[in-house]
């Protein structure tokens, strides 16, 4: 810990003897920018869907490792998802991968969603356990798998899928214990997948402990950071208390004042989760996986101050 420093030294001094901001790396034209993977969701509307494909339209010259799209509980939203995922196999050079749950579902019905993806040419899979009706308990459907775990290891015993999970930086909230948390996700890994997506975070020292962690039990697969670009603090708020996500004072603060402005609001936005982006890089960090909500811009321009350029 770094002693405070003298408020009253004369500013030159406190400038010279006051405590360091470490350097971040800067992007160069001869440095291998970091792999970046986007997230979409389904649209409910034609309107969204037309704002969906505007989006992947922008983001696809980026060439990101692959672009994710979310499945909802219930029937239209899953019927969407599987929609979207098609047409990128079908209509664009992107891989996408289909997020699959298990939740509410026989084995039989989710093994016949992967089986449809598998024909229509998707080879990977973000598999999870999705969450109950709100203000009810999750309890595994009595004919399906139980947790993400036991889906991961049907999947592998469908087919030859990739196969991504989710981990928790700050534990699942209805997780016994972080050490239990941890021992799911290894679980998950031992099952056959080969990646991890975290929640987004904030703060980033959290992650790197929950990196240590992992690798202290034994977890070698990558542990991609998922990163949520704020431009809605109030909705960030409610969102991470969902999902058990810290949001750290500092947060709050950048937003102070600039409620009306959203313009400020999403220049904000983009600086912060470059930030969190680069402060990671600083720490050996080189994929990760951006929440875009279907909004191109945040994201391109996140994309490019990292150096990630169209045909590069
Ligand atoms: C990157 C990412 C993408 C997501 N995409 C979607 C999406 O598209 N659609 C959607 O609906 N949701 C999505 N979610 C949310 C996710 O479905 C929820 O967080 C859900 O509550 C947990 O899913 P999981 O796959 O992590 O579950 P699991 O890994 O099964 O874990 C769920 C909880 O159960 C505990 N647990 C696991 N096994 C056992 C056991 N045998 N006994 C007791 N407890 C156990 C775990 O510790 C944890 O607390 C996503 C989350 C992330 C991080």
């Amino acid at each position: 810990m770094s002693p405070a420093p003298d408020l009253n030294a004369p500013t030159l001094q406190r400038w010279l003897t006051g405590p360091r901001f470490s350097g971040l790396p800067m992007p160069t034209a001869d440095r291998p920018p970091p792999k970046l993977s986007f997230e979409f969701f389904p649209p409910r509307t034609d309107e969204l869907e037309k704002q969906l494909w505007a989006c992947i339209e922008r983001l696809a010259p980026l060439a990101p490792r692959f672009v994710s799209v979310t499945y909802g509980a219930g029937g239209s939203t899953q019927a969407r998802t599987h929609a979207t995922v098609a047409r990128l196999a079908r209509e664009t050079a992107l891989t996408p991968a289909a997020h699959l749950t298990c939740v509410g579902a026989t084995r039989e019905e989710v093994d016949g969603v992967a089986r449809q993806y598998w024909a229509a040419g998707v080879r990977h899979i973000v598999a999870l356990r999705g969450d109950p009706a709100p203000g009810t308990a999750y309890a595994p459907h009595p004919g399906g798998y139980a947790f993400a775990a036991d889906l991961v290891a049907g999947l592998r015993r469908l087919a030859n899928f990739e196969i991504s999970v989710a981990a928790y930086p700050e534990t699942h909230p209805s997780a016994l214990s972080p050490e239990a948390d941890l021992d799911n996700l290894k679980r998950k890994l031992d099952a056959g997948a080969t990646r991890a997506i975290t929640q987004f975070f904030f703060d980033t020292e959290t992650y790197l402990r929950f990196l240590d962690r992992c690798l202290a039990a034994g977890i070698t697969a990558p542990i991609v950071p998922g990163i949520l670009p704020v431009s809605n603090y109030t909705q960030a708020v409610r969102i991470s208390g969902m999902c058990g996500t810290s949001v750290p004072d500092w947060m709050g603060h950048l937003f102070e004042g600039v409620e009306n402005d959203p313009e400020t609001r999403r220049m904000i936005a983009m600086v912060v989760a470059a930030e969190q982006v680069r402060l990671l890089q600083a720490n050996g960090v080189d994929e990760f996986h951006i929440y875009t909500l279907n909004r191109p811009d945040l994201t391109y321009a996140i994309a490019h101050v990292l150096g990630v350029r169209p045909g590069r």
